[in-house]
């Protein structure tokens, strides 16, 4: 007879030894400052110990979840089931031929910044851009005309099976911020990441860089958040949309939509995911009934359902 749950998360808990916490907070890894334990949490600083979690996951047949930055997932209040890895294994190199070659777990702000001051072009839309670079691969994040999906030229993966596999980037079959990956239950996980660079005059990045800094400064809310609630619509701003309805401001419990930006909602420091989820509701229902636009959440959700109907 299998082993129940519990004793299946203490052998695994066992087997990592310090990288794994029995009932580890995620509130405290989310950038929103949101969430429940997971009841294994694991802190993957080495390949090793990465491909270590998830392959054990995988054998004591434990529910699973990778995350980078968990910058862009709404965990629930309640918590995870079964194992949560937080992939912090941060290498990266730049190769003669202006690549970059990045473990997944890396920050990629500090690359692209890194990348700018070489005079190597590219990624300098992602200099002010939270999270790792898996989480950025697998929601192809972009920003002032930028996107993953331009520069990627080829990633490895692991298998559901356990093996690595070196991929192109067609096989993430990148559409507007998502991947074949995001909220996939197929179970593959990015290990590394190769990205395409190209030699730019070192003044023209980094006035590039300035600007996209000063305007994220100046239109994002500092805080804590999850960036962007939702996608924009084709041919219109989902920010544009929540503000015309009217709930620039508006405050479920501890979180509000911002005032300098509609689409984006701030935990002021009390908020649940729970309060994050009926200002989604709210303002998917406002901006329906008044413009007829069915807005659509770019952020992810774990351990909950976006139950706002549609
Ligand atoms: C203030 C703010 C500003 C933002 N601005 C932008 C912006 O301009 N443009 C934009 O596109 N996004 C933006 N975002 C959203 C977010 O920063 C990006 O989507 C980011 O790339 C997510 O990275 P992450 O490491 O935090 O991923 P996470 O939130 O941890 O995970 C995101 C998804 O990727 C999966 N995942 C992560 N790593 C792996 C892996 N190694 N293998 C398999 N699956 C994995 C997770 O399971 C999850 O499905 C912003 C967020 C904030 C808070």
């Amino acid at each position: 007879m299998k082993p129940d749950s519990d004793a299946r998360l203490d052998t695994l808990s066992q087997q990592l030894g310090t990288h794994a916490v029995r009932q580890g907070s995620l509130a405290k890894y989310s950038m929103a400052g949101i969430g429940g334990p997971a009841e294994l949490l694991v802190i993957a600083h080495d390949r090793e110990t990465l491909i270590a979690a998830v392959l054990g996951a995988r054998a004591l047949e434990l529910p699973l979840q990778v995350f980078g930055g968990l910058t862009n997932c709404l965990i629930c209040d309640s918590g995870l089931p079964g194992v949560a890895v937080l992939n912090q294994v941060r290498g990266y190199r730049f190769e003669a031929d202006y690549r970059l070659h990045a473990e997944s777990g890396a920050i990629i702000a500090p690359i692209a910044r890194v990348a700018v001051q070489r005079g190597l072009g590219g990624l300098t839309w992602a200099v002010g851009l939270p999270g790792t670079v898996g989480g950025m691969v697998v929601n192809n994040a972009g920003a002032f005309g930028g996107e993953t999906s331009s520069n990627l030229v080829s990633a490895e993966v692991l298998s559901p099976e356990g093996l690595v596999v070196e991929v192109e980037p067609s096989w993430f079959e990148f559409e507007y911020r998502r991947t074949r990956l995001k909220s996939s239950v197929e179970g593959w996980v990015l290990l590394t990441a190769v990205f395409q660079l190209r030699p730019t005059e070192l003044a023209h990045l980094q006035a590039k860089a300035d600007e996209y800094t000063a305007r994220r400064q100046r239109t994002q809310p500092p805080g804590r958040t999850l960036g962007s609630t939702f996608k924009n619509p084709p041919g219109d701003y989902a920010g544009r949309l929540i503000e015309a309805a009217g709930l620039k401001g508006r405050r479920i419990g501890g979180v509000v939509i911002s005032n300098q930006h509609a689409n984006f909602f701030v935990n002021e420091g009390y908020g649940t995911a729970a309060d994050y989820q009926a200002l989604i509701c709210l303002a998917q229902s406002e901006v329906a009934s008044q413009f007829g636009v069915r807005l659509e959440p770019e952020i992810e959700f774990f351990g909950m359902e976006c139950t706002c109907g549609g």
